[in-house]
């Protein structure tokens, strides 16, 4: 089938786009899904070469005639239009297309709509309608203006014993990096200073897409974490990336943590520390010597402050299992920990292992554990009495007496989940400033500070 698509009326001068569609049934319905939202975001379709913008060209690459057929189809469209996007199934061989036609703008492999989206928008702004677009470029956002979650990506390809959630979110599906930065330097211009990565499994980025490398800003970027938090510091804002599994590769964003190009700040989801109770939790990178790591990341970037997770009472552990937890926190000196008793999720495939420890244990280790753990990130937080830090103010507020106060995290802090900077002087500050504090007192959780030299 080859289907060249009938023009549509032109209103206002939108932009236009031919598209050429090769291949099977399958293709044909890629190709409609793509037609759909180019009409959606108000671009027409372009019957002939000539008068279109740019084309796309949907290939099939099944045998060697379709192959070349495609490659016939792409030439064609460089030599009467010069602008060409090719997507669909021999866009997943990226090499041959581009070995043969060195000019296109942007190749995806098939089912790639929001890549072929991102594509067109990068090389042919669509117009902007007031009527239509009521939603803001930005999205519309459940968190203050000044900070902004970034998901990257959708569901999980591990199999953690006490969680549900890949059988409810399906594998991991990337979004493509290109729609990602988009987003990305959306929430900047509109004000954003600090950009919150999630997903279920931050390291994992781009896994299920081979780390295939997407266009941003006109040139390729791998689907990637490393790639991904490179360029997210270029946009100038905190960036600050939340579950990181300790795999190998984490190490290779340590240095621009050391760097200043995102947040020295690492949340890295533990859960335990031995071996046995890590294996039958069926963590991701269980087997990765942690403390080792976590000593080579303090030697790189000896500002990082490294967050985490834990579970007590995990179906099995031992007195001595948890007492190598303990261990683990006495010898790890974590910043920020999290710790819960293990209660067991309908679906779960841990809920089938033997010995459960009774309730009455998991919380006892849970307060044993806190008790560790508080004293720790308390002599944390005194070593910071003193220190000058830059404070990005999250609101004002009134003490019991009236006057405005002001409150705010350090690059340390998370929002929601760690500790906050109290300012004891919040007239002349806004939500979304950014300050140097000097630190004058800590608790166990959180700082109290004023302008320098208070
Ligand atoms: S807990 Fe494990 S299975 Fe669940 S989302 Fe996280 S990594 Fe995936």
């Amino acid at each position: 089938m080859n289907t060249t698509l009938a023009p549509t009326k032109t209103i206002n001068s939108p932009p236009k786009v031919g598209f050429v569609s090769l291949g099977c049934p399958k293709a044909g319905s890629d190709a409609e899904r793509i037609l759909t939202q180019l009409r959606a975001e108000g671009y027409e379709i372009s019957g002939s070469y000539e008068d279109a913008d740019l084309v796309v060209v949907n290939t099939c690459g099944f045998i060697d005639s379709a192959v070349e057929e495609s490659l016939d189809a792409i030439g064609e469209a460089i030599a009467k239009n010069g602008k060409v996007i090719v997507t669909g199934c021999l866009g997943a061989k990226s090499g041959v297309v581009e070995a043969a036609h060195p000019t296109v703008l942007a190749v995806t492999g098939p089912h790639a709509l929001e890549e072929v989206m991102t594509a067109v928008h990068a090389n042919l702004p669509k117009l902007h309608d007031p009527y239509v677009d009521l939603v803001p470029p930005q999205g519309v956002r459940l968190t203050p203006n000044h900070y902004a979650y970034l998901k990257i990506s959708e569901g999980c390809n591990h199999k953690c014993s006490f969680c549900i959630i890949p059988s409810m979110r399906g594998d991991l599906v990337s979004r493509p990096i290109g729609d990602v930065m988009n987003e990305a330097e959306n929430l900047v211009k509109a004000g954003v200073s600090e950009i919150l990565v999630i997903s279920q499994d931050t390291s994992a980025y781009g896994v299920d897409v081979k780390y295939r490398p997407g266009f941003w800003n006109g040139r390729p970027v791998k689907t990637r974490m490393t790639e991904l938090a490179s360029a997210l510091g270029e946009l100038g804002v905190w960036v600050r990336l939340h579950y990181v599994y300790p795999y190998p590769h984490v190490d290779e964003i340590i240095p621009m943590m050391a760097d200043g190009i995102i947040l020295p700040y690492l949340d890295v989801p533990f859960q335990h520390a031995s071996p046995r109770i890590l294996k039958a939790m069926k963590r991701p990178a269980s087997s990765e010597n942690n403390l080792a790591r976590i000593n080579a990341w303090r030697d790189i970037c000896p500002d990082i402050t490294i967050r985490s997770t834990f579970i007590t009472g995990f179906p099995g552990e031992t007195e001595d299992d948890f007492e190598m937890l303990l261990d683990f926190l006495q010898e790890a000196q974590l910043d920020r920990v999290g710790c819960f008793t293990y209660s067991a999720v309908d679906g779960a495939t841990a809920n089938k292992l033997d010995n459960h420890v009774p309730e009455a244990l998991k919380k006892e280790r849970l307060s044993r554990f806190m008790e560790v753990q508080e004293a720790i990130s308390a002599a944390k937080l005194q070593k910071k009495v003193g220190s000058l830090q830059t404070v990005l103010v999250d609101e004002i507020t009134e003490d019991d007496n009236g006057n405005a106060i002001a409150i705010g995290r350090t690059k340390a802090d998370a929002p929601e989940i760690d500790g906050v900077v109290y300012l004891d002087d919040g007239v002349d500050l806004l939500p979304g400033d950014l300050v140097e504090v000097q630190i004058t007192s800590a608790d166990g959780h959180d700082l109290w500070g004023g302008p320098p030299n208070h």
